[in-house]
């Protein structure tokens, strides 16, 4: 696998500060396949004077001309598409063809929907005797995790491009590949030098030092609601701006009208597409009690019918995570259908599609993200029954509802406190802005509500 041995900084592949590096580690069959440098504090430092030095001609760049940059990176991921599923595939362990479909595929759709937004988004507006300017917001620290590896850095760098503001990326220790491909898709869309720049390196090292920097106007994080707060609470020290996109424990609402074989199906591919690592997976299904065990049923074995289509897990760290996950369910009372705790091949970080029926609205694998292929299905005895339930967890990213009618399931949806619920097996829509209530975080990704994250009003009087 192709590595750089450097920092993407100013327009150029530049040395590290120091000699540590990260070894990135192929999790199907546990082989290093690439070093890449651990930055620390110098190379961040050196990223973030360069971003702020590049600032003020970028966001006095006229917006058209923005959107044909963004137009071009877009064309530029079209064209690598294979190169960069290869690359996820490799460091992620996702299958190729989801990696084709999902990894590449999205990125390339978020993309050309900011390029669209650039040359569209009114950045004035008259109010009144005021005009109202929408400006950039600065210097962008953006952090990412590494379960959509591209799509995240996307959903950052495209708005933040688009708003004018330059931006240090940190991506993910586990897969810094794909960081390093999208940096030279940058430079061959002719973004100019300083505007974009990447560090990698470890979280607590070269991600803590950007989230505490002084130069940086906005901290933009996607991962863990642990790290996400401590990132908040730095941010609000420094009077910064900062956008949390955190975890998930997402209730799929199966109302008795609803069709419930094609329910359950969606029900389970969406939990066990990505290995289970997907921060809004709908986790928990919620079916009622003269339906339940038909669920179940219907459940079992389609997780058994998933089987080997799945990818392993990201790291050794997660496999022993989520499989310590499976053993606290079946300890604390909840019955395994499909799956379970053992490893189903002896190399690679796999763990098979389970499925645990009985689960009660208060154990552990109901109320954690677990971040793996486990589903738990939940009975209820009414709609408020089941309203308390989907809201009964500290998160609250996503979800879904299934009903005979649209309305019935629309003024259930409308209850639930979440921020994006899809309706029916409703399709992902890039222009749909993404975040969360309660600790699933403060912001929103995508669309123009993405977009507005970026910016920042300025009126004048007259
Ligand atoms: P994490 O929060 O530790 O890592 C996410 C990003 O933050 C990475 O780039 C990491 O290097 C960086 N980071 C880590 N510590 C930091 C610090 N002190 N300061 C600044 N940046 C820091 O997540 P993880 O360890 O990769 O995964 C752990 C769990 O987080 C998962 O099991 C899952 O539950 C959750 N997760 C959620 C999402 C999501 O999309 N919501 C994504 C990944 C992981």
């Amino acid at each position: 696998m192709k590595a750089h041995d450097g920092m993407y900084i100013d327009g150029a592949w530049r040395p590290a500060a120091g000699r540590d590096t990260i070894a990135v580690v192929n999790p199907a069959d546990e082989q290093v396949i690439a070093e890449v440098p651990a930055g620390g504090a110098e190379d961040v430092d050196a990223a973030v004077r360069a971003a702020r030095a590049a600032l003020p001609a970028w966001a006095a760049t006229a917006p058209a001309e923005r959107a044909a940059r963004i137009a071009a990176l877009r064309d530029v991921l079209v064209a690598r598409k294979d190169e960069i599923a290869g690359t996820v595939t490799a460091e992620l362990g996702a299958p190729l063809p989801f990696s084709q479909a999902v990894h590449a595929g999205v990125p390339i759709l978020v993309a050309g929907s900011y390029a669209g937004l650039a040359a569209s988004y009114s950045f004035e507006e008259k109010v009144g005797n005021s005009t109202v300017y929408a400006e950039p917001v600065g210097v962008v620290g953006a952090i990412t995790p590494w379960n959509y590896p591209l799509h995240q850095i996307v959903a950052k760098v495209a708005p933040a491009l688009a708003a004018g503001c330059t931006i240090v990326l940190k991506p993910a220790e586990d897969t810094p590949l794909t960081a390093q491909l999208f940096a030279e898709a940058v430079h061959e869309a002719g973004v100019p030098a300083g505007v974009f720049n990447l560090v990698t390196g470890l979280g607590p090292v070269a991600g803590q030092a950007l989230a505490e920097h002084e130069g940086v106007d906005l901290v933009s994080f996607t991962g863990s609601t642990a790290v996400g707060r401590r990132i908040g609470a730095a941010a609000g020290a420094a009077v910064k701006r900062v956008a949390l996109e955190l975890g998930g424990k997402s209730a799929n609402v199966i109302l008795p009208s609803a069709d419930l074989a094609r329910a359950v199906a969606v029900g389970v591919a969406n939990v066990m597409g990505n290995s289970g690592q997907t921060c809004s997976a709908w986790t928990r299904m919620l079916v009622h009690t003269s339906q339940y065990d038909e669920a179940v049923a219907l459940a079992a074995e389609a997780a058994a019918k998933y089987g080997d289509r799945i990818g392993p897990l990201v790291n050794a760290k997660q496999h022993a995570r989520v499989r310590g996950y499976i053993e606290k369910g079946v300890a604390e009372g909840a019955r395994l259908v499909a799956g379970g705790p053992e490893a189903p091949r002896e190399q690679g970080y796999f763990v098979s599609p389970t499925v645990f029926a009985d689960v009660t609205p208060e154990m552990t694998v109901a109320q954690e993200e677990i971040f793996g292929p486990v589903l738990s299905l939940i009975r209820y005895e009414d709609e408020d029954d089941a309203l308390r339930i989907a809201n009964g967890t500290v998160y609250g990213l996503a979800g879904a509802v299934w009903a005979g009618d649209e309305a019935e399931a629309v003024a259930f949806a409308r209850r639930m406190d979440t921020g994006q619920v899809d309706i029916n097996g409703g399709r992902f829509n890039p222009l749909a802005p993404f975040g969360g209530y309660k600790q699933s975080g403060v912001g929103r990704e995508l669309g123009s509500h993405g977009l507005a994250e970026y910016l920042q009003t300025k009126s004048l009087q007259f």
